[in-house]
């Protein structure tokens, strides 16, 4: 209580450089982890920083860094905030349930955004990393690239042809 949350994001990031020392943490625009340079981007600015930094230390725990198929990614991300969770009460951060919902619900509308046939709107299936294919209409689609943790910027573009 009382604590800014500047003051407890710097707090939490001392513990956490000290118990992870090959993670980098660099401030950023946004929160996001880079498995190439072992790095974890934040931005005190944004609400939930606590919350969200414990997310994206998760992913470089769980040591995620490629998927093939956007819900394996999805996969991902409920893992990250399932570990996110645990770091919380190792590092007494309140972390709500609707932080993680209301994350989650940013991949689920892009997934399901990308998913969706642009000419019929039947729910189609992807062929490879950056298509999919209609099951109904076997219209084929493009989707753009999207990395772990830097969607949000990206998830309102809907391809449509
Ligand atoms: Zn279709
Ligand atoms: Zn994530």
């Amino acid at each position: 209580m009382g604590a800014t949350t500047m003051r407890s994001i710097s707090s939490l990031i001392h513990k956490l450089k000290t118990d992870y020392p090959e993670v980098s943490f660099v401030k950023g625009d946004v929160f996001a982890w880079s498995p190439e340079t072992q790095t974890v981007f934040y931005n005190n600015d944004i609400p939930h920083a606590s919350a969200l930094l414990l997310h994206e230390v998760s992913h470089s725990i769980l040591e995620h860094s490629q998927y093939r198929r956007d819900v394996e990614l999805l996969a991902l991300e409920t893992a990250a905030w399932d570990k996110a969770y645990e770091l919380a009460q190792v590092y007494h951060i309140a972390l709500n349930t609707d932080t993680a919902e209301d994350n989650l619900d940013t991949y689920r509308d892009w997934l399901h955004a990308r998913s969706t046939c642009p000419e019929c709107t039947a729910n189609g299936y992807q062929i490879n990393q950056y298509h999919y294919q209609c099951p109904a209409c076997t219209t084929i689609w493009k989707v753009n690239e999207a990395r772990v943790c830097e969607l949000r910027r990206r998830t309102v573009q809907r391809t449509t042809k």
